[in-house]
């Protein structure tokens, strides 16, 4: 029986049984520093879209119109995109119980 758990690698959940990390890219924002960091994904847009949630859950903002530059490498070619978030509305329907 396979777990559905954290990867120790690429921190993503998954089963972990049949988990396989995604590929490496890397990212660089302008205030944190010269250093590439290494985040999984993809596609350059998906590590894009990685680095936003990583910088969102970190103490920064980023909603309502907030946007953040970031330069996504997969070690060759350097591309440079914006990130920014919106949040998701959850609907729900709960029959009511006529009596
Ligand atoms: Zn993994």
């Amino acid at each position: 029986m396979s777990d559905f758990a954290l990867c120790p690698n690429c921190r993503e959940y998954d089963w972990l049984e049949k988990h396989r990390c995604a590929p490496v890219f890397y990212f660089k924002h302008p205030n944190w520093g010269d250093e590439f960091q290494k985040i999984h994904a993809y596609t350059f847009e998906e590590a894009a879209e990685n680095f936003a949630k990583k910088y969102n859950e970190v103490d920064h903002y980023l909603m309502d119109g907030e946007k953040e530059e970031v330069i996504i490498s997969d070690g060759k070619i350097e591309k440079t995109f914006i990130v920014h978030a919106e949040q998701d509305v959850a609907y729900f329907a709960d029959e009511k119980e006529i009596k």
